[in-house]
């Protein structure tokens, strides 16, 4: 007699999985068979990422579910109607400058919601809890580059601090549980490009915050000229150094992390990776293999430093290699050609 297992498949709730990340890493999960539920409130996303992330799965059955994760609710709702093994959270605003601005606004969303998805997990129990961080909780480092063990350093800006206060929720929460929770905690460095498709990338609203979608904007033409924020940093180009992990390289990490949690397989109840390629790449550098590998120019100039920029920081990935046998492989060049692909598609050309 053959048992059939009452559930085979294991379920992941993305929230915020119709925005950048969530989106690649939706399309990941499910080419990696997991079923997929989708929730956003559509904030800051919008539905044709959805509609590209059905066209490149050739699924048109991924649950979406329209949902404000501030409200407990409906967080509870969704873990009712679904069997959910792993929630993965995105939904979280990311704009420095904004959160500068309007700091109640960032703590009170990507608090609460954050709260909210572990109050449901918790009395649900047995739910695995992967939380999107950032390499913005290292600060500027005193050495690079950074591992898991680097100090993390005071937040320079509402949004950082709202990061290193969900890890800290997040490993508070899971101590707690006995075992009930397990966590990990991806902190990325700086996720850039798109799917290879061109079918799901960055949609930035208004002036894009970040470099490559700034980029990519000014070589189609709908910006005049590139800032280059600094060319007076002490690094061998005076332009800042960072760590550029491309999105479908990242996206495959987050399967990694889940499959560690869902098939038992973590040494810790609560978990951290850092996420990117272990190569610096300068502001200029990048601004050069963008016009090389694409064969268009970018104006550009230089300008005066960004309030709350590090100088260099780039990532340690030895721990997610070895641990998780995840490993960033592609080159800048093709990241930087899926950007300029993804922007051509959005301006139809
Ligand atoms: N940057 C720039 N011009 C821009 C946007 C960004 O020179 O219009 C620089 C920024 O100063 C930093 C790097 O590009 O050194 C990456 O910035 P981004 O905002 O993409 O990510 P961050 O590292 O701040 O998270």
């Amino acid at each position: 007699m053959t048992v059939i297992p009452v559930k085979m498949k294991k379920t992941v709730l993305v929230s915020g999985g119709v925005g950048f990340i969530g989106s690649h890493v939706t399309v990941e999960l499910i080419e990696a068979g997991y079923d997929v539920v989708v929730a956003d409130n559509f904030s800051n996303c919008d539905r044709t990422c959805y509609e590209g992330v059905k066209k490149i799965t050739g699924r048109e059955d991924i649950p979406l579910v329209e949902m404000d994760f501030c409200d407990l609710a409906a967080v509870r709702k969704i873990f009712a109607d679904y069997p959910i093994d792993a929630v993965i959270h995105f939904a979280a605003f990311k704009a420095v400058g904004e959160s500068v601005a309007k700091p109640l606004m960032y703590y009170r969303n990507n608090l609460t919601s954050f709260l909210n998805v572990l109050e449901a997990a918790q009395e649900k129990g047995g739910v695995n809890v992967l939380f999107s961080s950032s390499a913005t909780v290292y600060g500027e480092p005193d050495a690079v580059p950074v591992t898991e063990n680097t100090p993390r350093k005071p937040a320079t800006s509402p949004y950082g601090n709202t990061k290193t206060m969900c890890e800290d929720i997040l490993r508070d929460t899971v101590k707690a549980s006995g075992g009930a929770l397990k966590g990990i905690l991806l902190r990325y460095f700086n996720p850039i490009g798109a799917h290879p498709s061109a079918l799901i990338g960055e949609l930035p609203r208004g002036v894009p915050n970040n470099l490559v979608p700034y980029i990519t904007q000014t070589a189609v033409g709908k910006r005049e000229c590139l800032s280059i924020f600094g060319n007076d940093y002490p690094t061998e180009d005076g332009t800042c150094l960072r760590d550029y992990i491309d999105i479908v390289d990242l996206a495959k990490a987050h399967v990694f992390a889940v499959t560690r949690m869902v098939e038992g397989k973590m040494k810790q109840d609560c978990e951290v990776f850092n996420i990117g390629t272990g190569r610096p790449v300068s502001v200029l550098e990048l601004v050069n293999a963008f016009e090389k590998v694409n064969g268009v120019k970018v104006p550009h100039k230089f300008a005066p430093r960004r309030a709350g920029d590090v100088t260099a920081i780039w990532a340690d990935p030895t721990l997610a290699n070895e641990e998780m046998g995840w490993k960033a492989t592609r080159s800048v060049e093709e990241t930087l050609a899926a950007a300029w692909a993804w922007e051509k598609h959005l301006a139809g050309k």
